[in-house]
């Protein structure tokens, strides 16, 4: 037709699309988003990121890097409308939420975001061609819409977990089972994983959040393409799966972490780092290859000061076994305890209070076990090191993680975690895990042996294959190119509908 014509002439432009990123307002949706637009932009593209005041102070380090390089990325801060829903002023990210009753208020303030985000693009020119947004952000549908705009979302969590989560629906299997601590099968899967109901059970899948977890999922169903932070040699059965059961578009285009940077930038992925690189480089190197343990929980979990003491108590068990321990726990007790605590393993252990270069620790080759709260990007970043873990997960996807880390990639040993402890909430006693096992898990990990051997061996192969999946002809570099023709073409089918 006519429209198609004159669309074809600047479907032919040589300028890749310009996209716009709209984040989950989380540290675990943020950083893999910053590394999209980065790996967008390297490949020619415009990228517009769409962040809120408190988020854009904390990326500002990587955002002033950015603009230095030259790479053509724009940070938008919209306001963010905490006052609409009654949050408290500067609430604008889920690890700034200190009750369970703001989760629903933050999510509405979210979705107030979409009128001024379609003013802003509106007003673009040229204007863009491609809105990636988190699969959360359920309202940019109306955007893209009105805009005429193809719309694909962006998965945080493995494809284990997602489509783990979507058996489980489609077969109502939780139902089935009457106590929390009941044991469940996860239906659909190659192997047997079985685990306990109250591990598996969703907020979102709780009645008050039935309306937003359909938006979500009309959302999902709705998108042009499906981008996720993982690999095809990864996941391949779980991601065959996935494009079957959905048949969507599916593409893997992680590790995003493996994004080549230099350290001082990767040290600030997410936010400033609390330790000085050089220091951290130098304790490092002190160090043997594979020799370092380290643990941390990701940027929401918190420990109890009861906790803390087992955990300290683990490592001082796991004698010899040098750590890195990052603790984000600042009250007063806590914080006195940990001072007793450092002064004991002066020299065999580093404290890092605040927030720590993750990616930057984990990369080094004194490095050789994470103790993790199996966040996706934690655990993905663990693979793309080609560290082995201590799996201790806390709540969310992060028992689904554990199992895709322990039975089917066998690369970790778990703690013994059976109950979750969502982060709002106190932890309670019976959710605690003993110092034994802590010590136990770190020896097992870190001490060799067979099994040792074997898991580092594999956690090994998997780095390898994560490090070429992302350079030229690896298949997440390829993914990247395809999901960005694909933007181009639906864009112009886009474009064309509207002027019909
Ligand atoms: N992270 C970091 N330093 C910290 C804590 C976390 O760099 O002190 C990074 C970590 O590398 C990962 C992200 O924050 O990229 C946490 O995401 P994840 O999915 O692992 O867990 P969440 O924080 O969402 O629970």
């Amino acid at each position: 037709s006519g429209n198609e014509t004159s669309n074809g002439s600047s479907r032919h432009k040589q300028r890749p699309p310009h996209f716009v990123l709209v984040p989950l307002m989380a540290q675990g949706h943020m950083i893999p988003m910053v590394d999209l637009a980065r790996l967008l932009a390297d490949a020619g593209s415009t990228v517009t990121f769409i962040t809120t005041p408190v988020n854009a102070a904390r990326i500002r380090p990587v955002a002033d890097r950015i603009r230095l390089s030259g790479l053509p990325i724009t940070f938008v801060e919209l306001r963010f409308p905490a006052a609409e829903t009654g949050l408290p002023d500067g609430c604008e990210s889920v690890d700034l939420i200190t009750s369970a009753d703001l989760f629903k208020p933050f999510f509405e303030a979210l979705s107030l975001l979409a009128d001024p985000l379609k003013l802003y693009l509106s007003e673009l020119t040229p204007p863009p061609d491609c809105i990636i947004a988190d699969s959360m952000n359920c309202w940019t549908a109306s955007v893209a819409r009105s805009l005429g705009l193809p719309r694909f979302i962006f998965h945080g969590p493995s494809c284990f977990f997602i489509f783990c989560s979507l058996m489980l629906r489609q077969h109502k299997s939780l139902a089935a089972v009457a106590g929390d601590l009941d044991p469940v099968v996860l239906p659909d899967l190659p192997q047997r994983i079985e685990m306990l109901k109250v591990q598996v059970v969703r907020w979102m899948d709780r009645p008050e959040w039935e309306k937003i977890s359909q938006e979500v999922r009309a959302a999902e169903a709705s998108a042009q393409g499906v981008v996720m932070n993982t690999f095809e040699e990864l996941e391949p059965w779980c991601l065959e799966r996935f494009r079957k059961t959905t048949g969507k578009t599916v593409w893997p285009i992680g590790p995003l972490s493996l994004y080549k940077e230099e350290v001082e930038s990767k040290a600030a992925r997410g936010k400033a780092s609390s330790i000085d690189t050089e220091l951290l480089l130098g304790w490092l190197k002190t160090k043997p290859a594979d020799s370092v343990v380290l643990i941390s929980f990701g940027s929401l979990s918190r420990n109890s000061l009861s906790q803390l003491v087992e955990i300290g108590r683990g490592l001082e068990e796991a004698a010899g076994v040098p750590f890195i321990w990052v603790v984000k726990e600042t009250a007063a007790e806590a914080a006195s305890w940990m001072e007793g605590f450092e002064e004991r393993t002066k020299g065999r252990g580093l404290l890092i209070r605040g927030w720590a270069p993750q990616a930057v620790i984990l990369a080094h080759p004194a490095v050789g076990g994470f103790m993790t709260h199996c966040g996706w990007n934690s655990t993905l970043e663990a693979v793309a090191a080609g560290v082995p873990m201590v799996t201790w997960p806390r709540f969310g996807d992060q028992f689904l993680n554990e199992k895709l880390v322990v039975e089917v990639l066998q690369i970790g040993v778990p703690v013994g975690a059976r109950l979750p402890t969502l982060f709002v909430d106190e932890m309670s006693q019976e959710a605690q895990v003993k110092g034994e096992q802590v010590g136990e898990a770190v020896v097992r990990v870190m001490a060799g042996g067979m099994e040792g051997e074997e898991m580092r061996r594999r956690a090994r192969g998997l780095g390898e294959k994560a490090r070429r999946t992302m350079e030229e002809g690896g298949s997440s570099c390829e993914n990247l190119k395809r999901m960005m023709e694909v933007a181009d073409l639906q864009h112009h089918v886009h474009a064309a509908k509207i002027k019909i």
